[in-house]
């Protein structure tokens, strides 16, 4: 990134359920690195899931966020609304002859995982032991024909080949506290792209709409760092900007570990409803700061 270029951060949650303190920092961090640089701050539902209470959770999301003084810039930008954008970058993949449909159900994966004692675990669990890579064209294509459901994942060996032919040599993405990170993207294996009942998959939908909003840092949870690697392969194969990264701490809780959805008991509409203040917020997750209960 030049030195000129604005920075463009985003927060972009799944409309899921409440937010949580979690949230709250992953915001802050956000939207504080957009405000400190004189940057843009924009808002992402996330909500490819086709959540049932998604009106509901994405009303609270602002609210919250209006709360906290963390106010966005621009329109809120719905993946539910970006599915022509999706199919457009799977067709880019299929005419680079990277994606494969999978037929198999996660039961089938289960068990081929569990019977292999070759299988390969990645950060993110096991990887896919390749059961359908290796189908016929004839075979895929009329099954596909036939309706048969199926998921299409990218062939990751071949994709890191077309990648770093284009790129001359191996991918780095340049992360905040980690320095240049070469990519590794074949520790995640041959990833879902999109499934039957979804037209795209998070690895897809997020790297094409932080190209689309113009992010030029991506600040989010250290837990996606693995996915980092998968979104660096699909920019350079879909010719995309290559933003720069911040993978921040989580907020845990009284356990130790990180806050999740189904904690209410740190949602912040709790806690606001409970008296807590904005700035009881701020305070919560500075770092080093002793939590309150
Ligand atoms: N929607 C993701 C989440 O809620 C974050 C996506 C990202 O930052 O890449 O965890």
């Amino acid at each position: 990134m030049a030195m000129s270029d604005p920075v463009v951060t985003r927060f972009a949650p799944s409309p899921s359920g409440h937010l949580h303190l979690g949230h709250a920092y992953a915001a802050m961090v956000a939207h504080n690195a957009a405000r400190e640089a004189g940057g843009r701050f924009l808002l992402r539902i996330e909500d490819i899931d086709g959540f049932r209470r998604r009106a509901v959770y994405e009303e609270a999301i602002q609210e919250d966020l209006r709360w906290l003084g963390l106010e966005w810039d621009g329109p809120v930008l719905r993946q539910s609304e970006r599915g022509e954008a999706y199919a457009a970058a799977l067709d880019q993949l299929r005419d680079l002859g990277l994606l494969y449909p999978c037929f198999c159900s996660r039961a089938d994966i289960r068990a081929e995982v569990a019977d292999s004692v070759h299988a390969h675990h990645g950060p993110l669990g096991p990887l896919y032991p390749g059961l359908c890579r290796g189908l016929s064209l004839d075979e895929a294509q009329t099954r596909v024909t036939e309706g048969e459901p199926h998921a299409l994942r990218l062939a990751m060996d071949r994709a890191i080949e077309v990648a770093n032919e284009r790129a001359g040599g191996p991918l780095f993405w340049h992360d905040r506290d980690a320095g240049a990170v070469e990519a590794r993207p074949r520790d995640l294996g041959d990833v879902v792209l999109a499934r039957k009942e979804l037209a795209t998959s998070y690895h897809l939908a997020v790297t094409v709409d932080d190209a689309f909003q113009g992010i030029t840092l991506v600040t989010r949870g250290d837990d996606l760092f693995p996915a980092t690697h998968v979104h660096r392969l699909l920019q350079a194969l879909l010719d995309l900007p290559v933003p720069e990264y911040h993978h921040h701490r989580r907020i845990t809780g009284a356990d130790g570990q990180p806050l999740a959805t189904r904690d209410g008991a740190t949602a912040l509409v709790a806690l606001r409803e409970g008296g807590w203040s904005p700035e009881d917020v701020r305070e919560a997750v500075r770092p080093a700061t002793p939590r309150k209960s």
